[in-house]
């Protein structure tokens, strides 16, 4: 018999019978998009959960990012990590600014505040960094060093939803940050995303930028993109916040079974619990040094592959060796981002996941 199939992320879906409830009204209003009602109701809930003072919705994470970067007039070039998802650096180049890459930490895999002040020049207009995996980037430090040097901060917080450090909500650091509710991520609209700042005319800025740059019916002062959140999505989202804590829950308990068998094995590195933090339980990465467990990263991944269980190379390959930038990167310094993407597998995560699923991807990469 073929074994289960088990993929990396399952997205969570509300009841059934709940969206097609929510969505039943949309037959009578005919309001689809364009800041419906369902859109507001979704923005308010979400600045309440994430307990920040604006929120704007878009239609991806990835749009929200780029629109934010062009809202607050980034000149020259930006400070960022390649140990990232795509969008971050793309959306750096496609605003026509350079990044510059900063390494990363080998603590939790966020930008190493060490390096980062090296970097500087006169160009540098911001920091870019990412709170991948859920951990927290060092933000008090890189608060220090952005207002020390006069530049902005713009947070990849796509993998942060819903955390606090000591009780302040993570889209309260930096000048923004940016959410994503891709389909994949702890919480999603389908497709969605927002940013989170406590500058009031950003957040305006914002609005009438995801709406080609339309400020009323005859002016239009903004050289914006079409890039709203729609009605369908955001009642997906609405039903989704209900079961939201039931779902970090749940998650909650497989991130646990993967500590209690993966904690301590010679040559394999996973994330504790850090004081301060609420997590959202969102991935789970594993760093395998091959010299001390004894098979590579690669290797676990195909014995995973045979018994149908999909973990991934996430991230590999750093966003600085990608095709569509060729060599143009190849010299940035950045050994610990090199170290760790050779070396690490995100293992399947998902509030779907059993006990007994864990117990069986466990046993498997263990039994080598
Ligand atoms: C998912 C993700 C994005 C992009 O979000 P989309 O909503 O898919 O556009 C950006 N950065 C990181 C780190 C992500 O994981």
């Amino acid at each position: 018999m073929e074994e289960k199939r088990i993929l990396v992320a399952r997205s969570s879906m509300p009841p059934f019978e709940e969206y097609v409830e929510a969505i039943r009204p949309l037959w009578e209003s005919a309001w689809l998009t364009n800041m419906g009602p369902n859109h507001e109701l979704l923005k308010q809930k979400l600045a309440d959960y994430l307990q920040v003072p604006n929120l704007s919705l878009f239609v991806n994470g990835h749009m929200a990012l780029e629109l934010c970067i062009q809202a607050m007039g980034l000149t020259g070039e930006v400070i960022t990590t390649p140990y990232t998802f795509v969008s971050t650096t793309h959306a750096i180049i496609r605003n026509g600014l350079t990044p510059v890459f900063c390494d990363i930490n080998p603590k939790d895999y966020t930008i190493d505040v060490d390096k980062l002040e090296s970097l500087i020049t006169e160009k540098t207009s911001a920091i870019i960094p990412v709170h991948v995996y859920g951990n927290i980037c060092d933000v008090e430090r890189i608060d220090q060093i952005a207002k020390k040097h006069n530049l902005k901060v713009i947070y990849d917080a796509a993998h942060t939803f819903g955390e606090t450090l000591n009780g302040v909500g993570v889209g309260n650091f930096g000048d923004a940050s940016m959410f994503s509710f891709h389909a994949t991520k702890v919480f999603h609209t389908i497709e969605g995303g927002a940013i989170t700042t406590a500058d009031k005319h950003l957040d305006a800025q914002m609005y009438k930028l995801k709406d080609f740059g339309i400020k009323d019916e005859e002016v239009i002062d903004g050289i914006g993109a079409n890039a709203k959140m729609n009605e369908f999505a955001a009642i997906m989202g609405l039903c989704n916040l209900v079961h939201l804590d039931e779902e970090m829950a749940k998650r909650k308990v497989v991130v646990e079974r993967y500590r209690k068998h993966l904690s301590n094995v010679a040559g394999l590195t996973i994330m504790q619990e850090v004081p301060g933090v609420k997590s959202n339980y969102a991935y789970f990465p594993a760093v395998f040094d091959e010299k001390i467990f004894g098979e590579t990263r690669n290797d676990v991944f195909a014995r995973l592959k045979e018994h149908n269980i999909f973990a991934r190379k996430y991230f590999y390959p750093l966003t600085t060796d990608l095709e569509c930038f060729g060599d143009r990167f190849a010299s940035a310094d950045i050994p610990v981002a090199r170290y760790t993407a050779d070396r690490v597998l995100t293992l399947p995560m998902s509030a779907s996941l059993s006990v007994e699923d864990v117990d069986r991807i466990c046993d498997i990469i263990l039994n080598r």
